[in-house]
């Protein structure tokens, strides 16, 4: 019987670790096939406080990674295919085995949208990708495009500069919802252009991509515009399909918590982007996986307590 078992191992995952291990509750994370969350796909965190000079995402996911293993984590990394919150003690499965928790911090975190056009399957992996730091480097020289008017789209295009000879940004307004610093360094950088009003209808290539078909939103006029690569940068969705009918979700599919990092079941607590529209940030996700960890163990003792009574009386 796990007494805190916590599912994802991004920041607010691996901070709930921390705290839960350092409580003497030896939790165990289920960190996920590719753990680390969504920092193992970023470059430069220049935002998270303590690394005045910036720090590589991977490599503070490390650190948050080693932080909770020094205290007792336990870190397995396995997906959790299902869960059952209907009873305690509830029931986590993975692939292979069936764990059974008092609580559940469920911190999985939110992935990276797909365009879902003609020729963005197909071209996947040749061309087309969601992750700068993982595919840049494949495009040296190259004329890149990426979609996004947010903050993820500024970092991808400002990070894609390092290999591409032209970096163009297309988006389907005429505005950036990026925050002004990123905005400005995007708009200022001289390997950067902008597409404005405009979507992408198709990726076209055969065996990798050689063009997108554009699309005007204002007069739907329609071009082909050659260019190598596609980087995606719309936002993510929520990672909370294992939770459907178990946990209450609003209508884009975040976990709903009213009432801070406790869901609608007693004893299951959330953080991190999975339950943040609005923010979304490492500091964040890390602060609420601070709560939810003291919160699980604040449940606990109540339990606890309440067990002893039971006994005494
Ligand atoms: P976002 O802020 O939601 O931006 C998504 C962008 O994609 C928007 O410009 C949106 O257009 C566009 N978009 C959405 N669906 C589209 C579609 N089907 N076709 C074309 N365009 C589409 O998401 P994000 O950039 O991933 O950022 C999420 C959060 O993380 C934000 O709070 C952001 O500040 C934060 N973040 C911070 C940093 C940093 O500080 N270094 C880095 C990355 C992310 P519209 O504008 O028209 O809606």
């Amino acid at each position: 019987m796990e007494r805190v078992l916590i599912i994802g191992s991004g920041p607010a995952g691996l901070t709930a670790a921390i705290y839960a291990a350092r409580a003497n509750l030896a939790p165990l994370v289920l960190a996920g096939g590719l753990y680390g969350g969504q920092l193992m796909l970023t470059t430069e965190v220049e935002n998270y406080p303590g690394f005045p000079d910036g720090i590589l995402g991977p490599d503070l996911m490390i650190k948050f990674r080693e932080q909770a293993e020094r205290f007792g984590a336990r870190i397995e990394n396995v997906d959790a295919t299902s869960v059952d919150f209907s009873k305690k003690p509830f029931i986590v499965r993975t692939a292979d085995e069936e764990f059974h928790a008092k609580t559940v911090i469920v911190a999985t975190g939110a992935s990276a949208r797909w365009l879902e056009i003609p020729g963005e399957e197909k071209l996947r992996g040749r061309g087309v990708s969601t992750c700068a730091t993982c595919d840049g480097a494949f495009f040296r020289e190259k004329h890149i495009v990426v979609v996004g008017g947010g903050d993820s789209a500024m970092e991808e295009a400002l990070f894609l500069t390092r290999f591409g000879r032209r970096v163009t940004v297309i988006h389907r307004r005429e505005g950036l919802r990026a925050s002004k610093i990123m905005a400005e360094r995007s708009r200022s950088h001289p390997k950067i252009d902008f597409i404005w009003n405009t979507v992408v209808d198709e990726v076209l290539g055969e065996h990798h991509m050689t063009g997108l078909k554009l699309r005007n939103v204002h007069d739907n006029s329609v071009m082909e515009y050659e260019a190598d690569a596609l980087f995606i940068a719309i936002g993510h969705t929520p990672n909370t399909a294992i939770f459907q009918g178990q946990l209450d979700l609003d209508e884009m599919g975040y976990i709903v918590s009213p009432d801070g990092t406790q869901t609608n079941i007693d004893g299951v607590f959330v953080a991190g982007d999975v339950n943040d529209i609005r923010y979304k940030q490492a500091i964040t996700a890390a602060g609420v996986g601070c709560r939810a960890a003291m919160d699980a163990e604040r449940y606990l003792e109540a339990m606890e307590f309440e067990i002893k009574e039971t006994v005494a009386s």
